[in-house]
């Protein structure tokens, strides 16, 4: 049994009265769950939380994700609610504002907010664990009252600029640039792909200060935002999680204060990869949510169906398929979880978060793309939620590290477990 650390507690009682204003009205996606907390690790706050979130997921988010999805609407509403839940901020510490919980914890609610709306999803784990992730190791308290506190609530969120137009996979190749002038660092460059780039009221960038010296010559700058000289680009039209914004950060002659350093001068490269490793537990969890809507949407769908005079889910062929969904998205939640409790533990987490990420993510692919086939014609149409998990779940192959790349992290930890 996992113990919830700290003061989380506190959120603890708001999400209980969450809970119970809606206690007896769980979806049957929760009570088919219920046996989960039997076998551990599930704690009860982390079986209260999960039902807390499905039931927010049912009625605040399913309801509408075609519609934001449709609109590209920012979730501002949603978002808000998720930040008076403690949501927005679920490993940060109390004293800042945060929910104090392990990331058992995160990984159980950002599956279940995602099962209800990807694109919500990826609001909350770019907030959680890509902007407040870093600033939560690596700030001072001063930082920290600043740029952490008032990202708790769900009133504003925080980005993550790693990402540049010739550098994607190759993080270590960054060419904004920060130079040092009296008190202020001055950014000029280009960063992409950045999700809350619309929205966010602050980014932890990466930039270089010392070409010469390459991954070590990289440092984490806190950006707020708006800032003079730092300007958007157009929001990205993308296949999928259209409800968040995309956009490239314009940084020229962007001065920011000498104190906005994040952690040490040429510590930059090391507080990305650790902010990455974390980050795609909450990615795979995302995955996980996109895999276990679409069967769900399947065996609802097979249900109701029918064909040559009876119901589709009496064929083997139709049986066949949600078995294997069913039994692939189990395996990969316990890979998730075994990553989350790892980094609990303060063990190292880097093989399995990337095992997670890359098992999670086409695993989502896989189920999204079955469920389609499961819906026949009506999986095909925006009518039904099933084309949009298939969009969504494309991305996660993608962002926070390509399966390219999860696939090289896994071999080099393994190597270097063999000691070859
Ligand atoms: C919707 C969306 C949101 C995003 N949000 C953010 C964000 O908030 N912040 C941020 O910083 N970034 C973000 N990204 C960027 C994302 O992390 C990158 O797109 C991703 O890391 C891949 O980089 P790239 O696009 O430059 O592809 P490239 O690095 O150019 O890769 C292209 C192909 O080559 C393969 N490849 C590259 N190197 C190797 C190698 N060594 N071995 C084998 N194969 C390799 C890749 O796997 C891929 O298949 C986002 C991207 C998208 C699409």
């Amino acid at each position: 049994m996992l113990a919830i650390r700290g003061r989380g507690c506190h959120t603890f009682k708001r999400l209980s009265q969450y809970g119970a204003a809606r206690a007896g009205r769980l979806s049957d996606h929760v009570r088919n769950l219920s046996y989960l907390a039997e076998m551990g690790p599930l704690s009860e706050t982390h079986e209260m939380l999960r039902k807390t979130c499905a039931d927010f997921a049912e009625r605040e988010l399913i309801p509408i994700a075609g519609e934001l999805d449709k609109t590209h609407k920012f979730p501002a509403e949603q978002i808000k609610k998720m930040g008076d839940m403690g949501l927005m901020a679920l490993d940060t510490d109390v004293e800042y504002g945060g929910a104090g919980l392990d990331y058992l914890a995160y990984a159980i609610a950002m599956e279940e907010i995602s099962r209800g709306c990807a694109s919500t999803g990826v609001v909350m784990t770019v907030n959680n664990s890509l902007y407040l992730g870093p600033l939560n190791k690596w700030a001072s308290g001063e930082q920290k009252e600043k740029f952490v506190r008032p990202f708790t609530t769900g009133d504003i969120v925080g980005c993550f600029a790693l990402s540049e137009p010739g550098n994607g996979s190759d993080a270590g190749a960054a060419s904004l640039t920060a130079t040092l002038d009296g008190d202020s660092w001055v950014l000029n460059g280009t960063k992409c792909w950045i999700t809350n780039a619309h929205e966010a009221s602050a980014t932890v960038a990466f930039a270089t200060t010392d070409k010469s010296k390459r991954h070590h010559g990289i440092s984490a700058f806190i950006v707020p935002m708006p800032t003079p000289g730092l300007s958007l680009g157009k929001k990205e039209d993308k296949l999928g999680i259209r409800a968040s914004s995309t956009a490239s950060l314009i940084f020229e002659d962007c001065k920011i204060p000498k104190e906005n350093l994040l952690g040490e001068d040429g510590f930059g490269f090391k507080i990305a990869m650790q902010t990455l490793d974390a980050g795609r537990i909450g990615v795979a969890s995302q995955a996980l949510g996109i895999a276990q809507a679409a069967l769900d949407c399947a065996v609802s769908y097979s249900s109701t169906r029918t064909a040559f005079g009876k119901s589709i889910n009496k064929f083997q062929a139709i049986q066949f398929k949600l078995a294997d969904m069913a039994m692939q998205v189990e395996a990969a939640r316990l890979v998730n979880w075994r990553a989350a409790i790892l980094k609990d533990s303060g063990k190292n987490f880097t093989k399995e978060a990337a095992m997670a990420k890359l098992l999670c993510s086409e695993v989502a692919t896989s189920a999204s793309h079955q469920a389609m086939q499961v819906l026949g014609g009506m999986g095909y149409v925006s009518d039904m939620p099933a084309e949009r998990h298939y969009r969504d779940a494309r991305i996660t192959e993608i962002y926070e590290g390509t399966s390219e790349i999860q696939r090289l992290v896994i071999a080099g930890q393994i190597l270097k477990e063999y000691g070859v």
